[in-house]
């Protein structure tokens, strides 16, 4: 099959938005073209994931398809952005039109889930890879930053932590859950939900917000230092799954919430006055908010365990190059 073939067959705008306005040229020339609406910002965001890095070589292709859009998507939700279009840059070492026909199966769902198109991208031969980038709307100047906290605002987190941490010790036959506690678990890893309608939400109601893509501890370390302050975290009011309570000790589910990469939930920070607004914003968009600390003058993370005696988690969060040994994460 050649390059043609296996775009025309396999890519070829797919996605609910393919025909839509914001769409003015998809896939088959040089460039696509996109139209941003006046009033909006066009946010962009690009991630790659290396087989036998950041999932196994063996992965099922329409699984890791949704992997990389979600993970893509997810910092479009961390700014409050709305998804648009996304284009794929695919290396493949065959054409095997069985893993492209799951593959193209895989990232349609995705593209239909979170509406956006896929409007182009590139089709090389070599070691697995796929890198997509994505392209969001957001309104003019209230993107959600990761420099807006101030000290006494409130740090809250969505959903639970540490499954896909979890699931990384699945994968590698470290866990033994059962058949339903394995596929939930499976679930968290490989169809990560990018929170789009939370992060949508929370714009003119949080100062700040990241996707928790490193770890969390890791993460708010990234809000705390580009708003210039520090954050103190409670380890004990980490949202915990019932599965990972059921498949570990609590000190090592704890662990894993505080610094397991990928799970791709949403960490952000509440001004005090705002804080009354979450109940009814959880229950709107079908989440569990919950509320792990708060923002403080000074620097860094500084993580309390029940007692309140500080925990050191200062060699947590994933990073490529440094050099450090540790725990590996499935995305870094
Ligand atoms: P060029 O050589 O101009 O970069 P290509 O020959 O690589 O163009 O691609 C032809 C068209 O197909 C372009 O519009 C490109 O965006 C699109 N395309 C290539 N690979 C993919 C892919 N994996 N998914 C979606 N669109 C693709
Ligand atoms: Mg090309």
């Amino acid at each position: 099959m050649s390059e043609f073939a296996i775009i025309d067959r396999f890519f070829r705008d797919i996605g609910p938005q393919a025909g839509s306005a914001g769409i003015a040229l998809g896939v088959g020339d040089d460039c696509a073209l996109l139209t941003i609406p006046a009033g909006r910002q066009l946010a962009m965001s690009v991630d790659t994931l290396v087989a036998g890095r950041h999932f196994p070589d063996d992965a099922p292709a329409a699984e890791l398809a949704w992997r990389a859009l979600a993970v893509a998507t997810s910092d479009l939700a961390a700014m409050g952005a709305t998804p648009l279009a996304a284009t794929l840059a695919l290396t493949l070492p065959t054409a095997d039109s069985e893993w492209l026909q799951g593959f193209s199966r895989g990232l349609h769902a995705a593209l239909e889930a979170f509406d956006m198109a896929l409007v182009g991208g590139d089709t090389t031969r070599g070691p697995l890879s796929l890198t997509v980038q994505v392209q969001g709307l957001v309104p003019q100047g209230q993107a959600l930053l990761r420099s807006g906290a101030r000290p006494g605002e409130h740090v809250f987190v969505s959903g639970c932590l540490g499954d896909a941490r979890a699931a990384l010790s699945l994968l590698r036959g470290e866990l033994k859950p059962d058949g339903e506690q394995a596929a939930y678990l499976q679930q968290r890893f490989y169809r990560p939900a990018p929170r789009l309608s939370l992060g949508e939400a929370l714009i003119g109601l949080a100062s700040s917000a990241i996707d928790l893509s490193d770890g969390l501890v890791a993460d708010l370390g990234h809000i705390a230092e580009r708003s210039g302050i520090g954050a103190r975290l409670y380890l004990d009011r980490l949202p915990l799954s019932e599965v990972l309570q059921q498949q570990v000790p609590r000190a090592q589910a704890l662990r894993w919430a505080a610094t397991g990469g990928d799970d791709y939930e949403l960490c952000f920070t509440v001004p005090p006055s705002n804080v009354a607004k979450l109940p009814a914003l959880a229950q709107q968009c079908d989440i569990r908010l919950t509320c792990i600390g708060e923002m403080v003058a000074g620097s860094g993370v500084r993580v309390l365990d029940a007692a309140g005696t500080a925990v050191d988690f200062s060699h947590s969060g994933y990073q490529h190059f440094s050099g450090q040994p540790g725990e590996d994460p499935a995305n870094g």
